[in-house]
């Protein structure tokens, strides 16, 4: 595959930004352990940095890079760590290194694709509630969707305060964990203002329809972050969870969530240990929804969220989602681009 570097990786090189003329020099090979061929060597001639082809990938620094793309498959379809781990050969320690990895270029991958999203649409916003380690500590997770595409704008989660009832040996439990930690905090409300301040960040100003159920903070919440841009429309959360239900695209989309992701799964062994795991393994849900997956079954294959919603011409595969790196905002390398040369920006001004 031809290769030129597409800008300098410094982002303080004035290459990086403006990459002109003969801007790099080529200095050699190298042969990385996890690679059949050589990799060329450049020297950016601004800044002298050395680099080579890796810098600029996801796999970068990659023991087993041949191993990414089945585990995002694996990681994007209900199975746990450990088991995908075993399946193609990794230590649970290498499988949650690589997650780390996976969450954060996927988080880029995602912000990057969908800065900008068209106003005059209706989104849809409800929270999931799972734990971490054990059921004394709840987590909420707000998902924001938008409603004719069921594009993912934002997943967030935090923690939550949830007693048991009274005498229960669960209140027990919580309140000798309380009196050793201090009291738990509870972050539904800015977790919920995060979703909703990121929606409002990519659509400006125009108008938009949030729907939701009847909880009493959201309607204080629409109204502080899009103020007469949001009309909000609610719907009781006890109505039949049927396709008639306005709620039902966000409904199926939690449902998805448990689906795709195991340890949001009821009844399951699978567990989230960590608050801050459980937003790496939204964060890959999120691109494979958007980007992998078309929208309904009966759809095209090419029909996803972020093709309807014209962010990219087509749908994404796995192993385009971790190709490039993701850290440059419009400026990272277009996933679908086999030779660097084009960015998200250029590629999501040619997409009608
Ligand atoms: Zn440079």
């Amino acid at each position: 595959m031809q290769f030129d570097p597409p800008r300098c990786p410094n982002s303080l090189c004035v290459a990086h930004h403006k990459p002109e003329g003969r801007w790099y020099l080529r200095k050699g090979y190298y042969q990385p352990a996890c690679r059949s061929g050589p990799v060329q060597r450049y020297q950016c001639r601004h800044c002298l940095i050395g680099f080579s082809a890796q810098t600029f990938r996801h796999d970068c620094g990659d023991r087993k890079p041949w191993c990414n793309v089945p585990l995002f498959d694996y990681l994007t379809s209900g199975v746990g760590l450990r088991q995908s781990g075993r399946m193609v050969g990794l230590t649970i320690r290498a499988v949650q290194g690589k997650l780390r990895k996976f969450g954060r270029t996927c988080l880029g991958l995602h912000e990057n694709l969908s800065s900008r999203l068209p106003g005059n649409r209706s989104f849809l916003l409800d929270e999931e509630e799972t734990y971490e380690r054990s059921k004394r500590w709840p987590l909420t997770m707000p998902v924001l969707i938008e409603r004719e595409t069921w594009f993912v704008v934002a997943v967030e989660a935090g923690p939550i305060r949830r007693l048991a009832r009274k005498g229960s040996k669960m209140r027990a439990l919580q309140d000798a964990d309380e009196e050793r930690q201090g009291r738990r905090p509870d972050h539904s409300r800015q977790c919920v203002r995060k979703v909703l301040e990121l929606l409002r960040q990519r659509v400006g100003d125009a108008a938009i329809t949030m729907l939701t159920d009847k909880k009493g903070s959201y309607a204080t919440l629409v109204r502080g972050v899009f103020g007469d841009a949001a009309r909000h429309e609610t719907t009781a959360g006890k109505n039949p969870r049927t396709t008639y239900n306005p709620l039902f695209p966000i409904n199926s989309t939690l449902a998805m969530t448990r689906d795709n992701n195991g340890r949001l799964r009821r009844l399951s062994w699978l567990v989230t240990k960590l608050c801050e795991c459980l937003l790496r393994q939204t964060a890959i849900f999120t691109v494979y929804r958007n980007y992998v997956r078309q929208r309904f079954n009966r759809d095209p294959r090419n029909d996803t969220p972020g093709k309807l919603l014209k962010l990219v011409p087509r749908a994404l595969q796995s192993r385009e989602v971790l190709a490039w790196r993701q850290d440059w905002g419009g400026n990272s390398i277009d996933p679908m681009s086999c030779d660097a040369r084009t960015t998200i920006r250029a590629m999501q001004s040619q997409v009608v």
